[in-house]
């Protein structure tokens, strides 16, 4: 995926700027398993959700675009909350890993088509209302 690509179809998102930039040195990498990220084999969303950079509380948080992690829902807002225990993602949960198998989570998700499907349907939900996500401000 370019940076060219991310600020033409989401020119709304400084985050994605800020990122392309490398202020941040942010590694997210490090807690994910490595995956070929080809554009032919993964969308935009998916890209988006295993390398966590998506629009996930926790993430505009690191990016001091949001002033909490938590989302709406009161809980953390990690990648792996919106796939398993969000109350406003619950039409595509999958099981939640403790803590210690997480790296094995992402690479299973990342590896079946039905989980990568509700991964895509899960960013586009988050997206489409991402007001619904974000907790009222302080
Ligand atoms: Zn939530």
């Amino acid at each position: 995926m370019s940076s060219q690509e991310c600020t033409k179809s989401n020119g709304d998102y400084a985050w994605q700027k800020n990122w392309d930039e490398g202020k941040t040195g942010w590694k997210v990498h490090d807690t994910l398993p490595k995956i070929s990220l080809s554009p032919s084999n993964w969308s935009r969303a998916e890209v988006l959700y295993f390398t966590g950079r998506g629009p996930f509380q926790y993430f505009l948080k690191r990016f001091h675009l949001s002033h909490t992690s938590t989302c709406s829902c009161g809980e953390e807002g990690t990648p792996i909350h919106y796939a398993t225990d969000c109350i406003l993602t619950t039409s595509w949960h999958m099981t939640k890993p403790s803590a210690h198998l997480q790296k094995e989570w992402y690479r299973s998700v990342a590896s079946h088509q039905l989980s990568r499907n509700k991964i895509r349907s899960i960013i586009a939900h988050i997206t489409n209302y991402k007001d619904l996500f974000r907790p009222d401000p302080p």
